[in-house]
């Protein structure tokens, strides 16, 4: 990095096709409501994956920087609520989506973006926790607003493995619930034992549920796999249950009956982690920070990489190879 530029991982789609690598960029001068972050630490989301690799149709225009998480330091700030020396945290709104985003040493973003480290996090934390941990803990926000309480049954968190996943399982179980993961990789039970799940299950455990109604074996459920498995899931959950829609890891089809819903009182609670709007925002990573922070959060850290190692965790995340969290190092 000299003076005036600054390295950063960023996406194409041009004459040459698909293409993304480290490239040097002129550093910018914040504008009027903008906040300059000199960016520490990222991490990376199936989103990003999908977004660095092309294999998903994330960015709205190119190029873009990519990255969806960043945690640093303002350097410079054009708004009235930050200055120099403040530790925060963006994560969702435009970034790599119509915006440049987290992997880069410098972030120029709106200010309203920003939340304010919370007390009991830095950088390297809060980007452990990262959109994957917002958005479980958005989950679980929208899920005790309508009601769900301990007493109802098990909640059954789904691609528990990954980072939404394996978030999920750890919050729920620090506020006392029991926890029941379903995961595809064998070898990561007593990982996810240690998380707090009290019983781990196969991805195939619900694939007799076929009738509109099954026995309702679920409280909750925190689902990041869609699909089928979301269709088993609404069969399966006991009256006034929720289920927290997250993701499509697993397909984005929905295919199932209003049963569930006009006869069990189940609700089918959306998640969107991209637009939260602020309070909201400051309110879930003050939870994060404190009561809902997960007691193993080290564990749930299980890849360091640069930015030069981002490509090859892209291809292996995709491919399913990858559990936990991975941080993003940026000197
Ligand atoms: P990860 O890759 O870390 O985790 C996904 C997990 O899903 C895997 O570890 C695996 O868990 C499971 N899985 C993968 N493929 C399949 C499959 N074909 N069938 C069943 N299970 C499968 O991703 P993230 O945690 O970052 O994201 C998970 C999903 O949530 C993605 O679809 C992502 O786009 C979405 N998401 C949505 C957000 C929102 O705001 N709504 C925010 C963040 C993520 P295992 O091997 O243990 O079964």
């Amino acid at each position: 990095m000299s003076k005036n530029t600054y390295s950063a991982f960023r996406i194409h789609k041009d004459d040459q096709g698909h293409h993304a690598g480290i490239e040097q960029l002129p550093k910018p001068v914040p504008g009027d409501g903008e906040v300059l972050v000199r960016v520490t630490h990222s991490a990376v989301n199936y989103k990003d994956a999908l977004a660095g690799t092309g294999k998903g149709k994330i960015l709205r225009t190119f190029p873009l920087v990519g990255g969806i998480d960043a945690a640093g330091q303002v350097e410079a700030s054009s708004h009235p609520d930050y200055k120099a020396g403040d530790a925060v945290i963006a994560t969702g709104w435009g970034l790599s989506f119509d915006h440049d985003g987290a992997y880069a040493q410098y972030l120029c973003v709106p200010g309203d973006w920003l939340v304010a480290m919370p007390e009991g996090l830095d950088a390297r934390s809060a980007m452990i926790l990262g959109t994957a941990g917002f958005t479980a803990a958005l989950a679980v926000h929208r899920m005790l607003v309508n009601g769900q309480r301990p007493e109802l049954g098990p909640i059954l968190v789904n691609g528990a493995s990954g980072g939404v996943g394996s978030m999920a399982v750890a919050i729920f179980a620090r506020l006392g619930y029991e926890v029941v993961a379903v995961s595809g990789k064998a070898a990561l039970h007593d990982w996810l034992t240690a998380l707090g799940a009290t019983r781990i299950v196969g991805r195939d455990a619900l694939s007799e549920a076929k009738r509109p109604l099954e026995k309702a074996e679920w409280g909750g459920a925190v689902d990041s796999v869609g699909g089928e498995m979301l269709a088993q899931i609404t069969r399966t959950l006991a009256p006034n249950g929720n289920i927290a829609a997250i993701g499509l890891a697993g397909g984005h089809e929905l295919n199932t009956t209003v049963m569930p819903f006009i006869l069990r009182g189940v609700s089918l609670l959306g998640c969107n982690s991209v637009d939260v709007p602020a309070p909201v925002r400051r309110e879930l990573w003050g939870h994060l920070a404190s009561d809902w922070r997960p007691g193993q959060l080290e564990d749930m850290l299980t890849e360091r990489v640069d930015l030069a190692g981002l490509p090859d965790v892209f291809e292996r995340m995709l491919a399913g190879q990858t559990h936990g969290r991975v941080l993003v190092e940026i000197d």
